[in-house]
């Protein structure tokens, strides 16, 4: 599959869409069972064997745990989501027997779509035949990198050449594609990570993910990291190479539904983290970043540095936070970087999300 992510979370995930109606999932971990693969940054393997999460699962009960929790109005999108180890990997009875469940559940209106995760190498017609069967709507790939060396070096167990093929193979299908990317892997660099991102856009999936490389426990990758072989990125390195990546799948019109790992999404939750990657507001650190760099570039062009000026930065109130910077970082870069200017912070709900007005109110 993927990226170790998406332990048996506990409360029902809500996301809003752009118009802020509520898309909810409803997230079914499927554990490692279906991965003979132990990439070296997951703990999966470890997780299962002492865990003996491999056991039966059951759907119905998490499913109808999940559902008690929704709140009228009912969410305009419900999905069910299978993550954790790869899917199409488990035996297909097995498959069938969790798909018969969501499946049934769409048929009687009660979820939307149904969602799962897998690896690139675990998709073949067979498989995506009966995924179709199975009135599957959404197939993510855990693809990380389309750099060859960097997937050698993570022991992911192909090459980029299966990414090609697997992602046509679904969009031949018509379902709806997901591609997870991850930075910061042994042997990436930005250029790299930019050139992954790149890859993604001619792809075209409708939906992706970017997450930093977290060091966990029983990973091969803290024993790397122990002996020195392998250097995580500094948290400023990882946001900076999230962030190019973001702007190029987002001009591209990618659907980015998640940037950077919350601590639930770590298997292992009670476990140590090592280096500095992990931040549970990531995504918020990313597109802080980017507010800013909107918002300089505009404001280069009404005024430098040593201009005196009263200017408003305005976003609309669901970016408002991204403009201002976690914990003010950015209110704090241009007071000192435009000192002689002062600013305003403002709201206008009539601009898009991520889109931000620099306006001089007295100058
Ligand atoms: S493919 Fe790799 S990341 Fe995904 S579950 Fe298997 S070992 Fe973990």
């Amino acid at each position: 599959m993927s990226y170790p992510t998406l332990s048996p979370v506990k409360t029902l995930i809500l996301i809003s869409s752009d118009k802020m109606k509520k898309h909810a999932i409803i997230p079914i971990f499927i554990p490692h069972e279906g991965c003979p693969n132990d990439c070296v940054f997951c703990n999966q393997k470890k997780i299962t064997a002492r865990t003996h999460a491999e056991e039966n699962i059951n759907i119905e009960e998490i499913a109808s745990r999940y559902l008690s929790t929704l709140k009228d109005p009912r969410p305009e999108v419900i999905e069910m989501a299978m993550y954790g180890g790869s899917f199409t990997g488990i035996p297909v009875e097995k498959q069938n027997e969790y798909l018969a469940v969501a499946k049934d559940y769409k048929d009687k209106g009660i979820i939307d779509k149904i969602h799962l995760s897998t690896r690139p190498d675990y998709i073949n017609e067979e498989i995506l035949s009966n995924l179709k069967a199975y009135d599957v709507d959404v197939i993510e790939l855990g693809v990380q990198s389309f750099d060859d060396e960097v997937l050698m070096l993570s022991e992911r167990g192909h090459d980029s050449s299966v990414v090609y093929k697997s992602c046509e193979m679904i969009k031949n299908f018509g379902f709806t594609l997901g591609i997870q990317l991850m930075v910061g892997l042994p042997g990436d660099t930005a250029e790299k990570s930019v050139f992954s991102a790149k890859e993604t856009v001619k792809i075209a999936p409708q939906i992706a993910r970017i997450y930093p490389t977290v060091i966990i426990e029983d990973t091969k990758l803290l024993d790397m990291y122990r002996q020195g072989s392998y250097s995580p990125l500094s948290l400023e390195e990882a946001v900076e190479t999230s962030k190019k990546m973001y702007n190029i799948l987002f001009d591209a019109g990618i659907n980015i539904i998640r940037v950077g790992l919350k601590s639930s999404d770590i298997i292992n939750e009670n476990g140590e983290i090592y280096g500095n990657t992990f931040h549970p507001a990531f995504r918020q650190l990313v597109e802080g970043e980017i507010a800013k760099e909107k918002i300089e570039k505009q404001l280069k062009e009404l005024c430098d540095a040593a201009s005196t000026a009263d200017i408003s930065f305005i976003s609309n109130s669901r970016s408002f936070s991204n403009m201002i910077g976690m914990k003010g970082v950015n209110k704090k870069y241009f007071k000192e970087n435009y000192p002689r200017c002062s600013f305003s912070y403002d709201k206008n709900d009539a601009l898009k999300d991520y889109e931000y007005k620099v306006q001089i109110t007295r100058g």
